[in-house]
């Protein structure tokens, strides 16, 4: 059976190496990094986000400064925030939480971030310098996968990958991620017409679909590096976007949760510091 691939303790390595360095940002800096988040209503799930983030940014010995907003704020009201934390220089980083109430225009407020301070990656500024080989901020999902993936595989250089999914939050980017790292990548999608056939010849796959069990254990080459991005609910629990069978196939495989999940937050906090030597001229940190 696959090798299960502890996320969570490699998060919390992760957390730790972050923590070390914006203690030596604070002491070179003169102040601490800096995430702001900005919650606009009352999603439970998002909610629940918006506090782990905050917290982890605490234990980091980062500055957190949460906005809480009503349901019924206006996008005037929410790009005025936004351009106060873009003129603010405690701040590095601003999130602002997905989703946005349906009366918000998502891109304008996405694209009102200062490019700099955009610790989730999702201004086409970053994903264009992220698809054309230029320093950026890069979304943490992803990352967080490729991580994982290093980890495993030192040299991804002539893998065959393969990335269900096609989002701008996730298989966008992990797709130009893989092929920054010399991978042979494949995208499938939901007009793909055999998804199957691609993933059978993959060496490692990384599933961010958002249906329950999608991935099925006889598309998954025997000892294929399996990362499951899924988080569906359902009423047996939180659930992957593979199918548990999977684990008798692969050769290492993502549990949820506990995998990619704890990666993200954990890349949150590495983005900021990141933002933060960036904008205080500091050299960007050894080994983050
Ligand atoms: P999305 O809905 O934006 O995108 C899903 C993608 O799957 C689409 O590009 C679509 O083309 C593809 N797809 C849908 N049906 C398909 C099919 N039958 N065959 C092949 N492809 C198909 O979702 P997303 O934001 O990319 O998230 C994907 C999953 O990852 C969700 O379960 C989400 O909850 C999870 N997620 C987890 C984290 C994390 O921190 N671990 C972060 C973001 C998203």
């Amino acid at each position: 059976t696959a090798r299960t691939i502890d996320g969570k303790a490699f998060a919390a390595t992760l957390r730790a190496r972050v923590g070390d360095a914006a203690a030596d940002f604070t002491a070179r800096a003169g102040r601490k990094p800096g995430l702001a988040v900005v919650l606009v209503g009352e999603d439970p799930a998002s909610s629940v986000y918006v506090r782990s983030k905050g917290k982890a940014t605490l234990a980091a010995g980062m500055e957190s400064f949460e906005h809480r907003l009503p349901a019924d704020t206006g996008e005037d009201a929410l790009i005025a925030l936004v351009d106060r934390l873009n003129a603010d220089d405690a701040v590095d980083g601003i999130l602002v939480q997905l989703p946005l109430p349906r009366h918000i225009d998502e891109r304008a407020v996405l694209t009102r971030i200062d490019p700099d301070k955009d610790v989730d990656g999702f201004h086409p500024v970053n994903a264009g310098r992220l698809a054309t080989g230029i320093d950026g901020l890069v979304p943490c999902t992803p990352l967080g996968c490729v991580m994982l993936l290093k980890d495993l595989h030192p040299d991804l250089s002539g893998m065959e990958a393969v990335v269900i999914g096609r989002s701008n939050i996730v298989g966008k980017p992990m797709a130009a991620l893989l092929l920054k790292e010399s991978a042979t990548v494949t995208t499938v999608h939901s007009r793909t017409r055999d998804v199957a056939a691609h993933v059978r010849g993959a060496d490692i796959v990384v599933a961010a679909v958002g249906i329950p069990a999608f991935v099925k254990a006889d598309w998954v080459k025997p000892g294929a590096t399996v990362i499951d991005v899924g988080i569906n609910r359902t009423d047996d629990g939180l659930v992957g976007d593979v199918d548990p069978a999977v684990a008798e196939v692969a050769g290492a495989l993502t549990p949820v949760p506990g995998g990619v999940g704890p990666m993200t937050i954990a890349v949150l906090m590495r983005n900021t510091l990141v933002a933060a030597c960036r904008r205080a001229g500091l050299p960007a940190p050894a080994g983050l």
